[in-house]
């Protein structure tokens, strides 16, 4: 599998990167959501993404506000979030996010949300 990772940060784009790998995927990076836009206009192949909340430019939210008006990709998103505010994971998933994981996160867990998304893949 393949995986879209979009984050403004260079160390948790890289551990992410690391424990995707350890897991037998591939990765590729976007630096924010405008980046991830052109990444995935380019190529939109990927079976997961990965997102930010925080960034610069276009931050997840707004990604998720884009992708839901202009139809760009139907890949599951998962939020890696520091936000813990219901109203604000709620925006999310209304707009089109499968699924969050609160930062920090480990492994296990990336591995638990993508094993759960993939179930649900079969299912639909
Ligand atoms: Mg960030």
């Amino acid at each position: 599998m393949k995986f879209l990772i979009v984050d403004d940060s260079n160390a948790i784009a890289l551990m992410v990167s690391e424990m995707l790998k350890e897991m037998g995927y591939t990765s590729d990076r976007a630096v924010d959501g405008n980046d991830a836009v052109k990444k995935l206009e380019a190529d939109n192949s990927f079976d997961f993404i990965l997102l930010d909340w925080n960034m610069p430019n276009m931050s997840g939210i707004e990604f998720l506000k884009y992708n839901y008006e202009n139809h760009l990709t139907e890949t599951p998103i998962i939020m890696m979030t520091t936000e813990n505010k219901p109203e604000n994971i709620r925006e999310a998933l209304m707009f089109g996010a499968s699924e969050y994981i609160m930062k920090p996160f480990t492994k296990d867990i990336i591995e638990s949300k993508i094993s759960m998304l993939n179930q649900f893949k079969k299912v639909a």
